[in-house]
């Protein structure tokens, strides 16, 4: 008899809906895992609020975003195996890499996994972490060790998103980098790019806890994005010719990328992560003109022959990523719109950074 587990489906934009359904059985080489905690990252809080511009119909969203299970900053612990898999038992702690890379492609040949011509994800292709259970292929788990909770281990994903951004930014002792955005993946890129070296570190943050937070993680020069003449004030710390790297994590409008170029050394690189909501109008020539190099980086792989889903559980485990402080909000499966509306509510933003589902 096979017995019944609640997961929260996305029904409309802006309404997640709670049923019941049969608990998944994991399919050779995968496993399944009781969900202890699963984060609510940027992509989630984009397909719940409704605003598509890369989908262009009804139907099209109809098929590709809605009643799916969403949530890929899952971890648990494991429940059983499915057949085939070896090395791991019931009761070990583990969090989903979400990215399923076909493993064939000429891309995963060599190791480019988030460039696979087939990759698909745990919490949205497939069902994902906001349900009591879900279901994983070995390969796109890791073990979290003791030292690292639940709650804090649903910050790995944004870390990991932190660690492939610094990685394409090629990132040295010399460069001066300025970080957009404070959020989960701002505030993972800024961790990382002073792990990796650089020689003075810029973030713009909106909110009281992000700043914080910046200064906690070493970010030497915090700006409100608000304030005046911030693009001044950021170029004449860089010997009047602007930063060498600006990696923008904040997304919605353009003008993001406007203001990265403002603050551009000329040859110097942008490395964008944000979700956009409109298609952007950007000056080819102010580009042409900086001989800018605008790279975008979205999932994550292998550093050189290093997971960096690795690094990052590293970099929790050394105490080198405030996770803890970083999830500011949790809430029941049950409260589950609660959850996502505390991040879009105006009079809370300013408090929140990761929320997470526990269980
Ligand atoms: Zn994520
Ligand atoms: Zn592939």
């Amino acid at each position: 008899m096979t017995k019944n587990m609640k997961a929260a489906f996305l029904v409309q934009p802006g309404n997640m809906k709670v049923k019941e359904i049969p608990i998944p059985e994991p399919a050779p080489g995968w496993v399944r895992l009781k969900v202890k905690a699963c984060g609510i990252c940027g992509s989630d809080m984009h397909y719940y609020k409704g605003n598509y511009p890369e989908l262009e119909s009804k139907e099209i969203i109809e098929k590709k975003v809605l009643n799916k299970i969403y949530g890929h900053e899952a971890c648990g612990i494991i429940d059983k195996l499915g057949e085939g898999v070896t090395g791991l038992k019931a009761g070990d702690r583990v969090a989903v890499i979400p990215p399923v890379a076909c493993m064939k492609c000429e891309y995963c040949r060599v190791g480019l996994f988030e460039l696979c011509r087939n990759l698909e994800i745990i919490g949205y292709e497939y069902p994902g972490g906001y349900a009591e259970y879900t279901t994983a292929r070995v390969s796109n788990i890791y073990p979290v060790p003791d030292i690292i909770s639940f709650e804090e281990a649903t910050t790995l994903d944004s870390l990991a998103v932190g660690v492939h951004a610094v990685q394409l930014a090629k990132i040295t002792i010399a460069d001066r980098v300025a970080i957009l955005g404070a959020g989960a993946i701002g505030l993972a890129i800024a961790a990382v790019a002073l792990k990796a070296g650089a020689r003075d570190t810029f973030i713009t943050a909106k909110h009281r806890c992000q700043r914080d937070l910046a200064r906690k993680i070493g970010i030497k020069h915090i700006l409100d994005p608000n304030e005046d003449n911030i693009v001044e004030k950021i170029i004449a710390q860089s010997e009047s010719r602007g930063v060498d790297c600006v990696l923008e994590s904040v997304g919605v409008s353009g003008k993001v990328i406007e203001f990265a170029l403002s603050i551009l050394r000329k040859g110097g690189r942008i490395i964008f992560t944000g979700l956009f909501e409109e298609r952007l109008s950007l000056s080819f020539w102010d580009i042409l003109i900086k001989g800018a190099t605008i790279t975008a980086s979205g999932a994550y792989g292998m550093w050189d022959l290093v997971p960096e889903f690795e690094l990052a559980v590293e970099m929790l485990s050394n105490g080198e990523f405030p996770a803890k402080d970083l999830v500011t909000h949790t809430f029941s499966l049950e409260k589950i719109n609660e959850a996502f509306q505390q991040k879009l509510k105006p009079e809370e933003r300013s408090k929140t950074i990761k929320v997470a589902i526990v269980f």
